[in-house]
């Protein structure tokens, strides 16, 4: 039964990969390897590095990403990549900002590339998701309101169908000062802990 779920979320990642949905936005659909998780990672967009790696969280947010889960599960990358499953709110790079960091991909593209991520959901079919930034978190949870009011503590949703346990995170981007500053710095800690203690993360630290 896995193998064919497998095989399924092998054929969509082919598929979106041929995606050229959204005007202003630049190809390639990174897509990344096919993984069954419980756990489900959901960014907001790859970066202009993301594309030739072909895989997301391939720079500087990943590096901080990882860290967040050595210091939480002691999973390394190679150990989170092969057993947690990636996906974002939108799968192709938005392009730069003038003033500097990556444009966030507007509603239409959201709207756009939600039947994929729907589909990837689906498939994976996780029981745990962590939405990384307020746009995830948005899609994941409704919520539209400031980080504060979300990261630090144990959410539980109904997302595409699916009963799932949900601890957001903010942006791992070094862009964004959240994570390092107060209340960000204390809530990110306790989001952390949330994710070391949860059984079916803790479940992953088995292979
Ligand atoms: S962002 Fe999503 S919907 Fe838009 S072109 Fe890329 S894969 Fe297609």
């Amino acid at each position: 039964m896995a193998d064919r779920r497998l095989e399924a979320l092998e054929a969509l990642l082919t598929q979106m990969k041929g995606c050229r949905a959204c005007p202003k936005m630049y190809p390639p659909v990174v897509v990344g390897p096919a993984v069954l998780s419980p756990v489900l990672i959901v960014g907001q967009a790859p970066g202009v590095r993301e594309g030739p790696a072909d895989k997301l969280f391939a720079w500087t947010a990943g590096k901080t990403l990882f860290r967040w889960f050595d210091g939480a599960l002691g999973l390394d990358e190679a150990a989170v990549r092969s057993r947690i499953a990636f996906a974002a709110v939108a799968r192709c790079f938005p392009g730069k900002l003038a003033k500097g960091g990556d444009r966030k991909p507007d509603t239409d593209e959201v709207l756009a590339c939600r039947p994929w991520l729907e589909a990837q959901v689906t498939l994976v079919r996780p029981r745990l998701v962590v939405p990384l930034g307020a746009l995830a978190i948005e899609q994941v949870l409704g919520h539209g309101g400031p980080l504060a009011e979300v990261v630090g503590r144990l959410h539980t949703a109904t997302w595409h169908g699916l009963d799932v346990d949900v601890i957001p995170l903010p942006h791992p981007s070094g862009v964004s000062t959240w994570p390092v500053t107060e209340p960000g710095k204390t809530l990110l800690a306790r989001a952390l802990e949330q994710l070391a203690r949860h059984p079916v993360a803790r479940s992953l630290q088995t292979p």
